[in-house]
């Protein structure tokens, strides 16, 4: 059993060496290269693509009032369009009614003339008897009454049809208007989503631009000792239990040691808590968001004292190592992270000398 450890043990001293050995001689050809000083251009570079972001962002906000503003027109005019298209039907109705009166009152004058012309017959015997009587000038009256009573009622009708059909065709072209105006907003809309869409992707491009560059940083800086990760995350345990890989795919490092439940977890640098929760396998966790895309997650512990969106100074506690989630006993799951992917912490200036 003690055997065991001390091959182990011996195998780490020789992997951390190398890997070490490694990280060191990468960056020190990695410095030849990259002055000091352009650390100065890149991150002026990096504001320039931020201002040229904030533009994007800003005509993307503008488009977006216009086409709220369009589509609200939108709305208004299919909303009108609906209405006359059923004040049209009602339309329609009444002028189909006034049809039928129309063709009534024809008929019933047609019937009165009829009747008149009839009485006015001498050959007709009725007449005759009534005519002896006196009566058919004053039937005749009647019905002449009777007929100008329905001619008016005709006339009226024909006029009440005529500003119908002057109506519909109002409430038709009214409608092939809005359609072509209706037509021609959908076609801005698009016009401008199609706009908007292209400043979406310029903005996307920018962002990818800036990840890119505050890599390059993120590398100068570690590299030349600005980056500033001073403490150990964990500054009372100084075992590794589990490295990087470690035949699981294992994405992170596991410290631990004697009276590790319990003991402090602290920011390595500078930096703002992005989250914190609960997870079946990780337990307990936080994630620091440490700037230039890295970022530091701390899993299985016990407490949490900070909350997300704070900010954290290097060396502030940030809970306790506990053994919560997928864990087998007390220890810090320690992952760094470079844009949102964990990777070797051996890599890490901090460590050096450290471990
Ligand atoms: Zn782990």
């Amino acid at each position: 059993m003690h055997k065991s450890i001390k091959i182990l043990s011996i195998i780490l001293s020789l992997f951390i060496f190398t890997t070490l050995a490694l990280d060191i001689d990468s960056e020190h050809t990695f410095n030849s290269v990259i002055a000091a000083d352009s650390l100065d251009a890149l991150e002026e570079q990096l504001r320039q693509l931020e201002g040229e972001r904030n533009n994007a962002n800003e005509v993307i906000a503008n488009r977006e009032e216009v086409i709220r503003g369009l589509r609200e027109e939108l709305q208004n005019l299919e909303a009108t369009m609906q209405r006359n298209g059923a004040d049209c039907e009602d339309v329609n109705e009444n002028i189909e009614r006034n049809r039928q009166k129309q063709i009534d009152f024809a008929k019933k004058c047609g019937c009165c003339m009829k009747d008149i012309e009839l009485l006015r017959c001498a050959e007709n015997p009725l007449t005759f008897v009534l005519q002896e009587q006196g009566a058919t000038s004053r039937l005749i009256a009647g019905l002449s009454q009777k007929l100008s009573e329905l001619t008016k009622s005709l006339e009226q009708v024909n006029a009440e049809l005529k500003s119908l059909e002057i109506l519909k065709s109002e409430l038709e072209s009214g409608n092939a208007t809005f359609g072509s105006h209706l037509d021609e907003l959908n076609r801005q809309i698009s016009a401008d989503e199609a706009e908007c869409n292209e400043w979406r992707q310029k903005s996307l491009d920018i962002t990818q631009q800036m990840r890119q560059l505050e890599y390059e940083i993120g590398k100068v800086r570690r590299a030349s000792g600005v980056y500033g990760y001073t403490h150990s995350p964990t500054p009372r345990l100084h075992t590794l239990t589990s490295l990087w890989g470690d035949g699981r795919g294992h994405k992170g490092w596991d410290i631990s040691g004697p009276g590790a439940f319990g003991s402090p977890v602290v920011a390595m640098a500078d930096g703002t808590v992005i989250r914190t929760g609960r997870d079946r396998g990780y337990g307990n966790f936080i994630e620091i968001d440490h700037g230039y895309g890295f970022a530091a997650f701390c899993a299985h512990l016990n407490t949490i004292n900070v909350h997300p969106g704070q900010r954290v100074s290097a060396g502030q506690q940030l809970g306790k190592v506990g053994n919560t989630g997928n864990s087998t006993g007390p220890h810090l799951h320690l992952e760094c992270r470079l844009n949102g992917r964990a990777y070797d912490p051996a890599k890490e200036p901090w460590l050096r000398g450290r471990v």
